[in-house]
């Protein structure tokens, strides 16, 4: 599977849920450069409280959330003991 950028995603609007998981580039109209946010697949974009509904996401990179990774989501293990001690050095 390759990984790279892709810009094949449509823009989306305040209102919209995020189709991804990541980065995306936020256009304003006029009061602001442009800025990137992370958002989560399924939240509802925001409007802007300047531009309201005018404002424009661009997914830009997929970023997955900690808890969505295949490989890291659903598993529940406690955190071996001992990894405190690593960290805990003697000074002398
Ligand atoms: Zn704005």
């Amino acid at each position: 599977m390759s990984i790279g950028p892709r810009h094949d995603w449509k823009a989306c609007k305040p209102g919209q849920m995020a189709p991804i998981s990541g980065i995306y580039t936020v256009v304003h109209v006029a009061h602001r450069t442009d800025h990137e946010v992370i958002a989560i697949r399924g939240e509802q974009l925001p409007p802007c409280r300047i531009c309201g509904a005018d404002v424009t996401f661009y997914p830009a990179q997929v970023v997955s959330y900690v808890t969505h990774d295949f490989d890291l989501a659903g598993l529940n293990l406690r955190m071996p003991r001992g990894h405190a001690k690593a960290a805990k050095r003697s000074i002398g």
